[in-house]
């Protein structure tokens, strides 16, 4: 990750991708997985992910869309590396979703991914049905809105990781 680099830190890149089904996945910290979700666990620097879950998702709303769910948890393993300092859970994931923009903007530039035409709006109703339904943005989970899901998304993307 060159970008990675750019902001100063030695990237140790992820250990394992585990995929799981329903609730058979990897413990993190003591932490049994749940359904339907995708975490980064920094206790064995890994990235677990529901694969059917994933999968009804790239149905339902298109490849892109998974293109947001794994860089997002791609952003939290680079922030346990560098920053652990966020007075709220919604600076940390608003900040995620930003890495995630700026990851891949920066696959698409290196050729590792290609974008197709629809994949900008299928991103975007990811970010749509994953915000938050209320603007609680002092809440434990809070993850933000979807509008500030997006603009944090777009951030990364069109400015680089160095943005977020
Ligand atoms: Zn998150």
């Amino acid at each position: 990750m060159r970008q990675f680099q750019a902001i100063g830190g030695t990237y140790e890149p992820i250990r394992d991708f585990v995929p799981y089904s329903g609730s058979d996945g990897p413990t993190c910290g003591g932490q049994p997985s749940v359904a339907n979700n995708a975490f980064y666990c920094s206790d064995g620097h890994f990235i677990a992910f529901d694969a059917g879950w994933l999968q009804g998702m790239y149905q339902q709303l298109g490849d892109a869309a998974v293109y947001v769910v794994i860089p997002h948890e791609f952003g939290h393993a680079v922030q346990a590396q560098l920053t652990q300092n966020f007075n709220f859970s919604v600076e940390r994931e608003l900040q995620a979703d930003c890495y995630a923009g700026g990851t891949l903007n920066a696959l698409i530039q290196a050729q590792q991914l290609r974008a197709d035409p629809g994949d900008d709006s299928e991103i975007i109703n990811n970010l749509q049905a994953a915000g938050d339904p209320t603007d609680a943005w002092w809440e434990p989970g809070a993850h933000g809105t979807p509008e500030r899901r997006q603009s944090a998304f777009a951030t990364g993307y069109q400015q680089g990781v160095t943005a977020c």
